[in-house]
């Protein structure tokens, strides 16, 4: 049996009514950019994440960017955050003209090792950028903690997290700002690029709105220069209507993941990702670590086994940032998961067969690459 990594049509042959009378909504209206649907969605997701304010723009890179630039961050400051993460992280930390300072990773969540966070801290440090990576958030009360005795703003990288919680606070609503995107493939997609960002303080979310839209305070009427960040009415309009189906497709995703578990961590030979004990997982990837894990994703690729690596290589090993001066050996728990971790099929909708398909075929693997 064939199996994807990620199978996106079968999610919109569940909502398919849904989705194209959301998309005629908007056609008829003619409100494409901006506008009512993004509007709806912009307080509809900021109640989700429990947040007073939700600014939907382009992508989840231009909200970690809306963010930093309304923070005031900027030329000769330092943002600290973990080397294991999609490169826009890091991206829109340059991007604002700071420099990114990386910390390694905790060997059991793959998020950022709180303990290690304050030796990387300088006078030049103004923010911390925890990424709640593959759907599980860091330990906040930790990082918040440091952040608040240095006087540092927390941006959470939430783009892998929507739903995702950490004791009772969602994902987004512990730092100054929550960042997220929509993806396709993210647990909450649209049918394109769109992102958001929460917060509950009234001034950022204005200086990010202004951001967003040309720093325009009324129509031709510019206070600061801005650029164009803003979200499609057609992307508003459908992730409001998908929203509404959010927690139910995480749940699948837990019951998958627990699934896989199972059945995976009779082996000794494989690390499945541990639960949290304080909140809710997510899964937005459901990775393993294996020594072999090369040789493994070739047994699965020839079986039709769909798999990922996220990700292969850590920021500070990029050639992008080779002007940081970071070598192999610095962080050495990211770069051994980036050596050793593989990500299985996960998606809302993955059958019980298929999840069956991909274990059987990881069990007659181990015998023959062990
Ligand atoms: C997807 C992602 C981003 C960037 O989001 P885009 O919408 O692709 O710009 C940033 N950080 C993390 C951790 C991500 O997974």
């Amino acid at each position: 049996m064939k199996v994807p990594f990620l199978d996106l049509k079968a999610q919109y042959e569940t909502i398919q009514h849904l989705m194209n009378a959301a998309i005629q909504q908007v056609i008829d209206q003619t409100a494409f950019a901006g506008g009512p649907f993004v509007e709806r969605f912009e307080k509809d997701f900021a109640a989700f994440c429990n947040c007073k304010y939700a600014i939907g723009c382009s992508s989840g890179t231009s909200a970690l960017r809306l963010a930093l630039f309304s923070l005031g961050i900027g030329e000769g400051d330092e943002v600290i955050t973990a080397p294991n993460t999609f490169i826009a992280t890091a991206e829109a930390i340059s991007a604002c003209g700071a420099k990114p300072i990386f910390v390694d990773i905790d060997e059991k969540t793959y998020n950022m090792d709180p303990d290690l966070l304050e030796d990387a801290i300088t006078p030049k440090t103004k923010a911390v950028i925890p990424v709640h990576l593959y759907g599980q958030v860091c330990e906040m009360e930790k990082i918040l903690r440091v952040a608040d005795s240095h006087g540092l703003f927390v941006i959470e990288d939430a783009c892998q997290a929507h739903g995702a919680t950490y004791k009772e606070w969602p994902a987004g609503s512990m730092g100054d700002a929550g960042c997220f995107s929509f993806y396709p493939g993210k647990n909450l997609g649209a049918y394109g690029e769109a992102g958001a960002v929460t917060t509950n303080k009234p001034e950022l979310a204005e200086k990010m709105r202004m951001y967003r839209d040309h720093g325009q305070q009324s129509k031709y009427y510019h206070s600061m220069v801005g650029w164009n960040d803003r979200m499609d009415g057609i992307q508003g309009a459908i992730l409001s209507v998908k929203l509404q189906c959010l927690a139910q497709w995480n749940q699948a995703r837990r019951n998958h993941a627990q699934a896989y578990s199972q059945r995976l961590s009779e082996f000794p030979d494989i690390i499945t990702p541990s639960n949290p004990v304080n909140g809710n997982h997510v899964y937005h990837i459901y990775a393993i670590r294996v020594r072999f894990r090369d040789t493994l994703m070739k047994h699965l690729a020839e079986r039709g086994i769909g798999c990922g690596i996220h990700y292969p290589v850590p920021i500070h090993l990029q050639k992008a940032y080779r002007h940081l001066g970071l070598a192999e050996g610095f962080f050495p728990v990211a770069e051994a998961c980036a050596r050793e971790q593989v990500s299985l099929p996960m998606f809302p909708e993955l059958r019980p067969s298929q999840i069956d398909a991909v274990c059987q075929a990881i069990e007659t693997a181990l015998p023959v690459i062990n």
